[in-house]
């Protein structure tokens, strides 16, 4: 862990493994972290945040600026270390840790660059203004399947806005997490960066229970955000939910096949369909349906498996054997149904070692089932031919979930109809799963409260303060008593 500037076990007598997804071989055991190093590290934060909070934006954007720095200095190790414990190729882990780091440079300088807000005062002799304060200590709770940006995306702004911070990682993935800690976070005061590792109810529920933790920002699944906000109602505090995604694409009838079903394929398939904004659903005009689907298998049949590390690899292993057979059993459970497989839906033959899973087109689905439905978080796309651009938003927006949404058309109606009726918080034209620094991302309905990225994700991690100041301090004729005549 890395509690208050130093690497330490803490508490903590007990350790877990680290398993490398390819190859199921064990890569480090990691401190089992307990409530007394949540404590401690809670402790840290709060004793940093005074001095923290009152360091002039330009100090605390050098700041940020030396840990992109630091981070660039270790650019390759990183990204060799996050394929080793998360398993996506190295090229997509190439873009994770660049995005990383320029996350830092972009919430340095939006920061430094802040205004604040003088607003007109109800009467001459006041002055009214706005302030953005930091919340104080804030818990980073985070998921494995993009365990640097994801922590990025909430680290960066966090400490460009004031505030100091307790990170939990993912137990699955918590060694890039840890070696950034060392060799990029080390020169911010003590305190103001902690690590605690572990198990979500031995250390996340702490920090969410801990009266002195006023904001809790978390990417992760829709059900432990949900535990995690009841804990957190009892005491007010700030959420951050970044949650689960069940993203459909539209694909309409003038698209070239061929750029389409390459671009659907990255969406569907990168980091192995698990991204909380895959596309998970796909819609078809029937025009182009059999054409469409018969392109899509034949490419996605070719693409190549293998470990991460490797040049040639197109698609890695999936984290864990429990979500392999979580996806196994959507796709079984669709094909008992009458869905047909296209291509893959099993575990490939040639591979006894690591987490791996065919890349799957079903067709022949429909809305009762499971896998057009429920998160799959795996490499599978099922696709529905529909009859006119109604039944395709209709199709679209028939889910609990609303984080992002694709469209693939040159048609300007379309595409017009399509961003103002679609419910998502964020809708692709033509280009799936693109971010941008100054974008705001998150999601509507069930996928979470709040966005990150952009000013949006810089205004998450401060709390306003109206200041109404009387300069002349005279007496009020509205103040009591009533009635009184001067
Ligand atoms: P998860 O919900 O299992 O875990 C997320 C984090 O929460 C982990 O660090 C875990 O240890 C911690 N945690 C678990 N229980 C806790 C508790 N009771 N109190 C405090 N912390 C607790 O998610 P995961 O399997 O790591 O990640 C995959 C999920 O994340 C998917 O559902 C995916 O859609 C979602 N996700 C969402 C986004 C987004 O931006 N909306 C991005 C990536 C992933």
């Amino acid at each position: 862990m890395w509690i208050n500037g130093k690497l330490t076990n803490g508490n903590s007598t007990e350790s877990f493994p680290v398993i490398n997804p390819a190859t199921e071989e064990v890569l480090a055991e990691v401190a089992r972290g307990t409530p007394q190093d949540a404590e401690a590290a809670v402790q840290a934060a709060k004793a940093a945040f005074p001095e923290w909070r009152r360091t002039p934006a330009n100090q605390r954007a050098q700041a940020l600026h030396r840990v992109a720095a630091d981070m660039r200095l270790h650019h390759d190790e990183l990204v060799r270390l996050l394929t080793l414990e998360e398993g996506k190729p190295l090229p997509e882990n190439e873009e994770e840790i660049w995005w990383s780091e320029e996350t830092f440079d972009y919430y340095a300088e939006l920061a430094r660059h802040q205004r604040g807000v003088v607003i007109p005062p109800g009467d001459p002799g006041q002055f009214n203004f706005v302030l953005h304060e930091p919340w104080g200590v804030t818990a980073c709770i985070i998921p494995w399947n993009y365990p640097i940006l994801l922590l990025m995306w909430k680290l960066a702004p966090a400490l460009a806005a004031g505030n100091t911070v307790v990170i939990k990682p993912s137990n699955v993935t918590p060694l890039t997490t840890l070696r950034i800690a060392e060799v990029a976070l080390a020169h911010l005061p003590p305190g103001v960066v902690n690590v605690i590792t572990g198990y979500g109810a031995e250390t996340g529920e702490p920090l969410v229970l801990h009266p002195d933790v006023r904001m809790i920002a978390v990417t992760g699944s829709l059900e432990v955000g949900q535990r995690i906000a009841s804990l957190a109602a009892p005491q007010m505090k700030k959420l951050h939910l970044e949650l689960g995604g069940k993203d459909p694409m539209v694909i309409a009838p003038d698209v070239d096949i061929e750029t389409a079903v390459s671009g659907l394929s990255y969406a569907a398939l990168i980091n192995t369909g698990q991204v909380c904004t895959s596309t998970e659903r796909v819609y078809v005009h029937e025009s182009i349906f059999p054409h469409f689907t018969e392109e899509l298998a034949d490419f996605v049949g070719k693409l190549r498996l293998g470990n991460g590390l490797e040049a040639s690899t197109d698609i890695g292993p999936m984290i864990r054997d429990k979500d392999r057979s979580k996806v196994d059993d959507q796709v079984q459970e669709a094909v008992r149904s009458g869905a047909h497989v296209l291509t893959g839906g099993k575990r490939p033959a040639g591979f006894e070692r690591g987490f791996f899973y065919e890349p799957t087109v079903l067709v022949n689905v429909d809305h009762s089932m499971r896998i057009m439905q429920d998160e799959t978080f795996g490499p599978v796309i099922p696709l529905m031919p529909y009859r006119d651009f109604d039944e395709a938003i209709r199709l679209a927006n028939d889910n609990q979930f609303g984080l992002g949404a694709t469209l693939m058309t040159h048609d300007a109606q379309l595409v017009k109809r399509f961003f103002e009726e679609v419910q998502a918080g964020t809708v692709w034209i033509n280009d799936p799963l693109t971010d941008n620094f100054a974008g705001p991302f998150g999601g509507m309905k069930m996928s979470g409260i709040g966005r990150e990225l952009g000013q949006e994700g810089l205004d998450e991690f401060t709390q306003v303060k109206h200041v109404h100041w009387d300069i002349e301090a005279g007496l009020k004729d509205f103040w009591f008593p009533y009635g009184r005549e001067d």
